[in-house]
């Protein structure tokens, strides 16, 4: 089932004003230059909900949008580009870690990884990051089109191979094209269960 409705809800350069918990939450980060901007408008069908990125490095917000009146997705600000100072960095490090910290409605991060370049130490950091927060994530493999049948699965393949060097058990792994929409529907499926689940706690809540 396709999103029906996507509305931007609110910016923020301070995690602690973000929007009161109260709705599933799912988060979008990865390098800048990933696909994360086109991935999010495949995904809620929207030509420019969020921003394809002309110049990296721009104003490092944490961006809300309400899905469907019913949950938020959040693009994160883009980490790795190369021209930023070392302040700059550490602004970006205090802003994810204070959203990360802060979020309790946050089901699952999508960590996005572009599918043709092999993994960097960035993308592999951050999600020990994760790993050592207890936070759950999944991997996002963007650009697919690009790569033929054979050359994807050696990716897949590749990726899952680096990841089994410090993890026990792989996290779920999505192909995605924002030109092709491939795994839109992946997505989706993986995020609906995992919102009635969050509305069914809510109300087990309620009732106490
Ligand atoms: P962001 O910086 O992570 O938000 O990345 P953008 O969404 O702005 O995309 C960066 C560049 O990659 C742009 O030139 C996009 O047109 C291109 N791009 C994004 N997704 C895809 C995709 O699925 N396939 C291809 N071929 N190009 C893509």
């Amino acid at each position: 089932m396709p999103v029906k409705q996507s509305e931007f809800f609110v910016s923020n350069s301070d995690p602690a004003k973000c929007p009161k918990p109260d709705r599933p939450e799912y988060a979008f980060i990865g390098r800048s230059n990933v696909g994360k901007s086109s991935l999010i408008n495949m995904l809620t069908g929207r030509n420019s909900l969020a921003k394809i990125s002309g110049k990296p490095g721009k104003t490092q917000l944490i961006n809300h949008f309400i899905i469907d009146n019913d949950w938020y997705l959040v693009d994160l600000p883009g980490y790795g580009y190369a021209q930023v100072s070392k302040t700059d960095r550490e602004k970006f490090a205090a802003l994810i870690d204070g959203y990360l910290t802060g979020r309790p409605n946050l089901l699952c991060i999508f960590v996005l990884v572009d599918s043709r370049i092999e993994p960097q130490k960035i993308d592999l950091d951050f999600m020990e990051n994760l790993g050592d927060r207890g936070l759950p994530f999944v991997i996002v493999f963007t650009k697919t089109e690009k790569l033929g049948p054979t050359k994807l699965q050696a990716a897949i393949d590749n990726y899952r191979a680096r990841l089994l060097e410090s993890w026990e058990e792989v996290p779920e792994l999505f192909v995605t094209s924002a030109v092709t929409a491939v795994g839109r529907e992946d997505i989706l499926s993986f995020i609906r269960p995992l919102n009635e689940e969050f509305w069914q706690n809510e109300k087990a809540k309620r009732k106490y």
